[in-house]
């Protein structure tokens, strides 16, 4: 067996049994519990190029694992070679070009402790604690989309390292056809070393509503929502939640853990813009509760994070809706109700103006470029034994919203366990296209762990 040790090689291996091998294979979602034969801790790209040799010759399965949020745990693998980049995190700023260059391994949050001290930011997810890898490959929405796009859409290169061990660049003046896959292919065309993308002015303080109802009230929560959208700037985001009260101080002791539905309004911009947008909402339907602050850009990005802890059993489905029309919303209120987990939820992400403004076919990504809401249902649980249930409800409720969800597939980054069928419906035409690229730069398609793209 060829040894790492006997390439080049900066990082650490680990094997079963060796100090750090349970933490380095540990997984954000705890379903999956994986062993590797071998942990590749890379420290550069020349690491990423030696272990990724190293795992063909010895015909290893191979598993890249970015920030670990894969919900199908596809970033480590029983018996093959995971190949660790949480160790390649650094995060450059250039200021005044406004460009982040961002290690292929980074988290959200080592992003945004990089370029919040500048009062810039990368438009990108919205829990802290998720790889930057996996989430800009497969698109990456949150509080800034509907102001910038997607993070794809600020990609100006990556650094990669293809299934033959060569590092390449790719940007619109070279390799262009690889820079057009992996802004929304995925995992599927190589290790990505290194992220360039353009950075914007966001915050550095944000203003923050959150605003809650019961159950019973989903139906009028739903349609304020849907009718606020088209009057809503860019510089105002709204997640639709169907979720459960926090035990907070700002939440009245019978409403803790009650489910409902939530409205959590950020303004990007003024303090009139944004209490203009949660008095509309308050005037027009009282919430039982609600709680609102300035609070810096960098703690709305870490406001999700406790919620969305490591360790609990996780099991997601994922859809797109072109509207939340009066049967849309009937059947969501019809499914809300079902869950019996308060760590189960369903989220709605409005994608509208600047991730609309982009071509179709300027970019790989799995998703129509029209006005929509990308919904995640969310079936979570703190013990096995109470994950059946949860996972039924995801399942039960994604199917209650295909009729209305126009054949436009799904978010690659909201599927857990998709085939083939469901991948290609997300790519639609672009499909085959991916297929000969991936022909080109994966033709054994050694890059497999993913939402996987068979080489043509
Ligand atoms: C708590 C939570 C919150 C989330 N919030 C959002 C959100 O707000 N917006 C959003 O768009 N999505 C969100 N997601 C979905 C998220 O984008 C995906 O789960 C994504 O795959 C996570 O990337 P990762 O690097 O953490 O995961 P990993 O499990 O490490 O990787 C996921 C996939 O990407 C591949 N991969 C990772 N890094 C690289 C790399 N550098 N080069 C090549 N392949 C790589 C892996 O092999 C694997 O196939 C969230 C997920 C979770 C669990």
């Amino acid at each position: 067996m060829t040894q790492l040790a006997d390439v080049s090689f900066e990082g650490t291996m680990l094997t079963p049994g060796q100090d750090g091998y349970d933490d380095a294979r540990r997984l954000w979602n705890a379903q999956h519990d994986r062993r590797p034969a071998v942990i590749a801790q890379v420290r550069s790209a020349e690491d990423v190029a030696a272990a990724v040799r190293y795992g063909v010759e010895n015909g290893l399965e191979i598993a890249v694992r970015g920030g670990a949020h894969s919900v199908a745990g596809a970033s480590s693998v029983d018996d093959g070679l995971m190949i660790d980049l949480s160790r390649l995190n650094a995060v450059t700023v250039d200021v005044e070009g406004r460009r982040a260059r961002v290690g292929g391994g980074a988290l959200l949050g080592d992003m945004d402790a990089a370029t919040q001290p500048h009062g810039l930011a990368v438009p990108a997810g919205m829990v802290s604690h998720t790889g930057v890898g996996g989430l800009t490959l497969g698109g990456g929405m949150g509080w800034l989309t509907r102001k910038h796009g997607l993070s794809i859409d600020n990609l100006e290169s990556v650094q990669i390292v293809t299934a033959d061990g060569s590092i390449l660049r790719a940007a619109e003046d070279e390799n262009p056809d690889l820079f057009w896959a992996v802004r929304g292919g995925g995992g599927n065309f190589g290790v990505v070393t290194e992220f360039e993308f353009r950075l914007y002015e966001a915050g550095p303080m944000i203003h923050y509503g959150l605003l809650f109802w019961t159950l019973e009230q989903g139906t009028e929560v739903l349609r304020l929502a849907r009718d606020l959208f088209p009057t809503l700037s860019p510089d105002v985001n709204v997640l639709i939640a169907a979720l459960n009260a926090p035990p907070a101080p700002f939440v009245p002791e019978a409403l803790h853990f009650a489910p409902g539905y939530g409205l959590v309004v950020v303004g990007l911009s003024s303090a009139e813009e944004h209490a203009e947008v949660v008095d509309r909402i308050r005037t027009a339907l009282p919430p039982a509760f609600e709680f609102g602050t300035p609070m810096p850009f960098a703690a709305l990005q870490q406001s999700l994070d406790e919620a969305n802890d490591w360790g609990h059993y996780t099991y997601e489905k994922g859809t797109y809706l072109p509207e939340l029309s009066d049967e849309a919303i009937a059947a969501i209120t019809a499914q809300v109700p079902l869950k019996q987990s308060p760590l189960s939820a369903a989220l709605f992400y409005r994608l509208d103006h600047a991730y609309s403004a982009v071509d179709d076919d300027a970019t790989a990504f799995g998703g129509r470029r029209t006005d929509q809401f990308a919904v995640f249902m969310v079936g979570q649980a703190p013990v096995p034994e109470l994950f059946e249930a949860e996972q039924r409800w995801a399942r039960s409720f994604w199917d209650a919203l295909q009729p209305y969800s126009a054949g436009i597939g799904s978010y690659v980054n909201g599927m857990t366990d998709a085939g083939e069928d469901r991948i290609k419906a997300s790519y639609g035409a672009k499909y085959e296209r991916l297929q000969q690229i991936k022909a080109k730069y994966d033709p054994d398609n050694v890059f497999h762990r993913n939402q996987n793209i068979r080489p043509a």
